[in-house]
């Protein structure tokens, strides 16, 4: 606003230098009264609609983050779904070298048979969320199938990467669920542990990981084993 009053003042006393005509003092009230009571306002009005528009652009930020972080994630369980997984899990550059584990939960369709699908998915939701617990934040765990998770430990070799699949082998077998009837559920997993090497395709290390579950599931269930 004062830099439309300096303006309009040196605008009408330049006039005045060039016509050699005074101006009335009416015409002075005047030209200063239009700067105050106009552009103050419509200054105003601008820079509130300004700081609007930055406020909105930055909700639309945060909202459009939410819906691709939501995008990745499995809607029952949380965890990332299946092509999230794959594509961040490719995206790993394998400079140290990592594990991948593949754990499916045993005999969880006499679970849904015995206990209903709502239990089922109620199994489901607990053992992500422990299978989350026993990971670092680091690690990527993703729902690749119906009953089936799938791990990538990065930066991690075979043995620790074993350690892990054990403990939160563990963990599961130690999950105590009940039916609606009060009876207790018990919950396993069977798991392949694969090393993920620098160069390796993912699909390659993925495969050699179910082929040692699948393994893992004619030795008993309820245990880790390793891919040869
Ligand atoms: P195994 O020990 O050999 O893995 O036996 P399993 O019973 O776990 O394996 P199977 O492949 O025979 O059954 C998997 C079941 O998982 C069948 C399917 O109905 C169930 N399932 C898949 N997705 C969901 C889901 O989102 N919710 C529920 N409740 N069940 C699901
Ligand atoms: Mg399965
Ligand atoms: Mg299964």
């Amino acid at each position: 606003m004062s830099f439309s009053v300096v303006a309009t003042l040196v605008a009408m006393q330049a006039l005045v230098l060039a016509t050699g005509e005074p101006i009335e003092f009416i015409y002075w009230a005047f030209a200063m009264a239009c700067p105050v009571f106009v552009s103050a306002p419509v200054s105003f009005v601008l820079v509130r609609q300004a700081e609007a528009n930055q406020r909105l652009n930055l909700a639309l930020l945060v909202a459009q983050r939410e819906l691709m972080t939501q995008a990745d994630r499995d809607h029952l369980t949380g965890v990332l779904s299946r092509a999230a997984f794959y594509r961040h899990a490719e995206a790993y550059d394998g400079d140290a070298p990592a594990s991948v584990l593949l754990a499916d939960i045993d005999h969880f369709k006499a679970i849904n048979d015995g206990h209903g699908h709502a239990l089922g998915d109620a199994a489901l939701r607990l053992v992500a969320s422990t299978l989350q617990a026993a990971l670092r934040p680091d690690d990527l765990l993703g729902r690749v199938g119906g009953e089936e998770f799938a791990i990538l430990l990065r930066g991690m070799p075979m043995p620790l990467a074993l350690a892990i699949a054990e403990r939160a082998r563990g963990a599961i077998a130690g999950l105590c669920m009940r039916a609606a009837d009060g009876s207790p559920v018990a919950l396993s997993i069977s798991v392949g542990v694969a090393s993920y090497a620098a160069g390796m395709s993912l699909d390659v290390a993925l495969a050699q990981a179910d082929q040692a579950m699948y393994s893992a599931k004619r030795n008993g269930r309820n245990r880790v084993m390793v891919s040869d």
